[in-house]
């Protein structure tokens, strides 16, 4: 594949160009390298910058080399002159942006020096046409033919038409086939052009309604015009197009896990009597550690009194109705920041729709006229939003009709901000009870108000399970539907550890929940007193206690809980709820101050890890059948290179002056170490150095740590998606959620797998396994050497490695091998460790 050079007097717009660029190029990445300002700040060009740049981008199949003007071309020429390429490199005289996303385009798609240089060159016409200039007919000749010639036609619906994105699409549907495809818009009659070319499809000015024509010749002529139908019935996999339903999806899951379950007393702990399609099921649920006894507190919407008449001019009511949107836009960026942050990617794109949904410009623009007519900002807003949300109930799909509770949730967040109170509420601190929780609710708990939590629905590696133990609230999951009816206040006794519920539970019930709570909070004051002394197991053994962080908020509490280091910071809170990609500067800034609250202990930056079930605005990324095993964590990221080459420079800036380690999620294969390593390498300044690591999440990768270990410094098991993984059981699917236990034998021994393949190189755990107190004995019996757990279990967790022997720990774990289940697991480490 040939490479690009792009030579301009600003840095941050080459960077730019890049990025946009990137955007448009589906699948393989197009080396493109920048020579731009003679620094990040100082416009200016030099020769020298661009030979290297040109030598950078060299692959061995020619450079084409876009430049801006004046000294740009000029410096572009004397370093030719100064360089003796092997290669071919040709300066082209197109258009900076339109010739560079043409050309990259092409380039991916497998064209020479020459055609890549003919596309950027032709870049313009498609502003051409649009604009007036002339209309390109029979601009190319026909092509050569063979075989038959498929023929068919579609109408476009993307409502901006076939625009650079979706034809950047249609040209990467095509790339590897053997077949001539040529389109032609039927609606404006346009001569037809290659279905190759973006700049040429791009000039037929297809808009929202138009017919385009479709021919194809050749061997795969079928499955061309197969492909390219089907993507005209896809949208084009525009985002936000048809797809803002299925993203709001996953904010309601209350509506599509209604199954008919009751709940029967048994000496105080209830079980299940299921009645459905999950009878697997086997809930309650551990999900957050810790007895928590308290009056039962449902979740209520809050009423809202809507003011008969404004309390000021509709200027002022319109001013105070704006006010209250950028408020409800903040909290809601920053929840998405939040949930983002403890690991909720896909939970944290919920909110992206919501920011979709507040920016609706119809509705605003009809509260905006009945607040001129003289209502008050709030009726107004009510009134339009809950006809919105109805209209949405009375649509046929079933899937429509459900986004209706999203409109709501949008709604009242802005009316609790005009208003000033809470748009859900429960009344008094206590047990919180619901169906389930959404990503807002539970970014937002109160740890004084909330002293536990019991959900109907949910497992406990779903993001709001994580949440709860990020706060240290006690919580029960997946408990059924007949939780939902327990009375407001009724007492209700928890034990996060076991999943044991007790409603209104017998005196003697209740006085064991209480003595154990209190011996609980006993040993909680004696792990906090020795929380900031190292962990050392019974034979001497140092078990560093690290803390899993999701942004500065998490950091300063990890260390006040004694936290040795930080073994995962998940950044991708840095990358959510935002139209751009944080700069490499901005990144830089939040690392250090990461690093800076860590005060000289070591943190582990995890590079994006985020993937097709979690899109993120500012890259096109195709639509998945299956997204959980699709482009996420380090897949993503080396498809998208510029993206991990600007967080790999802000991490290694931090590098120079902290102890720093990175680490990259999801790995598969040696060759995506080899490639992301490379990429660190490339921008790793002299004399600079950092441990480098993988996530061990991938059961491929967990069966060769023998080689992995050849290239990396350390591992980290993520138990969260390596039991996804292994059990064959997405993450967030409460359905399942009982066949996916950490626990589970089989686990185990890939965990096991992972320790003896690793020798000599440490592996540590960074999934929520790391601070399940029955789990700690087998992960050190196995020869786990560090434990990342979130910030409130960082005491508890050093408290139990220091009760430990590890040879003993070792016997143990050669019997839960062979364990049927993981419930026999439990119970064979409760036996040994004398554990109630
Ligand atoms: C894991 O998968 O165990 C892990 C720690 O990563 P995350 O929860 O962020 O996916
Ligand atoms: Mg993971």
């Amino acid at each position: 594949m040939i490479g690009i050079v792009v030579v301009s007097h600003s840095h941050s717009l080459a960077r730019a160009a890049v990025t946009l660029a990137a955007e448009m190029v589906h699948g393989p990445q197009v080396r493109i390298e920048v020579a731009a300002g003679l620094d990040e700040h100082t416009f200016g060009t030099d020769a020298v910058a661009v030979a290297e740049a040109i030598g950078a981008a060299d692959t061995g199949d020619g450079v084409l080399v876009l430049m801006d003007l004046g000294s740009a071309v000029l410096s572009a020429e004397l370093a030719l002159e100064l360089m003796d390429s092997p290669h071919e490199v040709r300066l082209s005289a197109a258009p900076i942006i339109e010739g560079l996303i043409a050309a990259a385009v092409s380039a991916a798609g497998g064209a020479d020096l020459g055609e890549a240089a003919a596309e950027a060159e032709n870049a313009l016409l498609g502003k051409r046409t649009q604009l007036g200039g002339e209309q390109e007919r029979a601009a190319e000749p026909p092509p050569e033919s063979s075989g038959d010639r498929i023929a068919a036609h579609f109408v476009v619906t993307n409502p901006h038409g076939l625009h650079a994105r979706p034809a950047a699409r249609l040209v990467a549907e095509l790339r590897g086939l053997d077949a001539e495809v040529r389109m032609r818009n039927r609606t404006t009659d346009s001569a037809p052009v290659s279905g190759r070319s973006l700049s040429r499809i791009a000039a037929l000015g297809i808009l929202a309604g138009h017919e385009v024509d479709i021919t194809a010749t050749g061997p795969d002529a079928s499955t061309a015009v197969d492909r390219v139908l089907a993507l005209a019935a896809r949208e084009f996999d525009e985002a936000g197009v048809g797809e803002t339903a299925d993203r709001l999806d996953v904010a309601d899951s209350s509506s599509r896990h209604a199954f008919g379950r009751d709940l029967t007393e048994d000496s105080g702990q209830k079980h299940a009597g299921i009645t459905s399609v999950a009878a697997s099921r086997s809930g309650p649920f551990p999900a957050s550690t810790g007895i928590a006894i308290g009056p039962a507190r449902h979740l209520h919407a809050a009423e809202f009194e809507l003011p008969e008449h404004p309390a000021g001019s509709p200027g002022e009511e319109q001013e105070r109705l704006d006010g209250a949107i950028a408020l409800a836009r903040k909290a809601i960026r920053e929840s998405s920041t939040r949930v983002g942050g403890a690991g909720g990617v896909a939970e944290a794109e919920i909110f992206q729709a919501h920011l979709l949904l507040l920016d609706d410009e119809d509705l605003r623009e009809a509260v905006r006229r009945r607040i001129a007519d003289g209502q008050a900002g709030a009726t107004a807003w009510a009134h339009e939003w809950s006809a919105a949300a109805t209209a949405l109930e009375r649509l046929p799909d079933e899937y429509q009709r459900a986004r209706a509770a999203d409109v709501r949730a949008v709604r009242d967040q802005v009316l609790a901000a005009l208003l000033g109170v809470d748009a859900e509420t429960i009344d008094g601190s206590g047990i919180l009870v619901a169906a389930d929780l959404t990503p807002a609710q539970a970014a937002n708990l109160d740890p004084a108000v909330v002293a536990g939590i019991v959900l109907a629905q949910g497992s406990p590696t779903a993001h709001s399970a994580i949440l709860a133990r990020t706060r240290g609230i006690p919580a029960v999951v997946g408990a059924g539907p007949a939780v939902l009816d327990i009375a407001e206040g009724a007492t209700v006794a928890l034990d996060g550890a076991t999943g044991r519920l007790a409603i209104d539970p017998d005196p003697a019930v209740l006085a064991e929940f209480t003595t154990r709570a209190a011996e609980q909070r006993e040993r909680g004051r004696a792990a906090a007193a020795a929380a900031h002394e190292p962990a050392v197991t019974m034979d001497g053994g140092i078990v560093p206690v690290a803390a899993n962080v999701g942004s500065l908020a998490d950091a300063t509490a990890a260390v006040r809980a004694g936290a040795d280091l930080s073994g995962l910071v998940r950044t991708e809170f840095l990358f959510l709820g935002r139209e751009h990609a944080p700069s490499v500067d901005e990144q830089e800034q939040t690392y250090r101050q990461l690093a800076e609250a860590f005060g000289g202990r070591r943190i582990v930056l995890r590079t994006l890890d985020v993937g097709g079930d979690k899109p993120l605005p500012y890259i096109a990324q195709p639509r998945e059948a299956n997204p959980f095993l699709g482009l996420r964590g380090l897949r993503l990221a080396l498809a998208y290179p510029e993206l991990l080459r600007d967080q790999l420079r802000a991490i290694v800036r931090v590098a120079a002056d902290h102890p720093v380690s990175v680490m990259f999620p999801m790995v598969t294969t040696v060759d995506e170490v080899r490639a992301a390593r490379g990429m660190l390498e490339e921008v790793l300044p002299h004399g600079v150095s950092l441990d480098v690591g993988i996530m061990v999440e991938v059961p491929a990768a967990a069966a060769k740590t023998t080689v992995l270990a050849e290239h990396v410094d350390f591992f980290s098991i993520g138990t969260n998606d390596l039991t996804q993984y292994a059990a064959a059981v997405e993450r967030g699917n409460d359905t399942v959620a009982a066949l996916a236990d950490p626990l589970d034998p089989g686990v185990l021994r890939l965990i096991d797998l992972v320790c003896r393949g690793a020798g000599a190189t440490p592996v540590a755990v960074c999934g929520e396994l790391a601070a399940d107190p029955l789990a700690i004995p087998l992960l050190l019996g196995m020869g786990v050497t560090e434990l990342s757990v979130a910030p409130p279990a960082v005491a508890a967790t050093k408290a139990a490695v220091r009760n430990l022997d590890r040879a003993r720990c070792s016997a143990l774990a050669v019997r839960a091998f062979v364990c049927e289940s993981a419930t026999d697991v439990r119970a064979l480490v409760r036996a040994d460790r004398r554990l109630p």
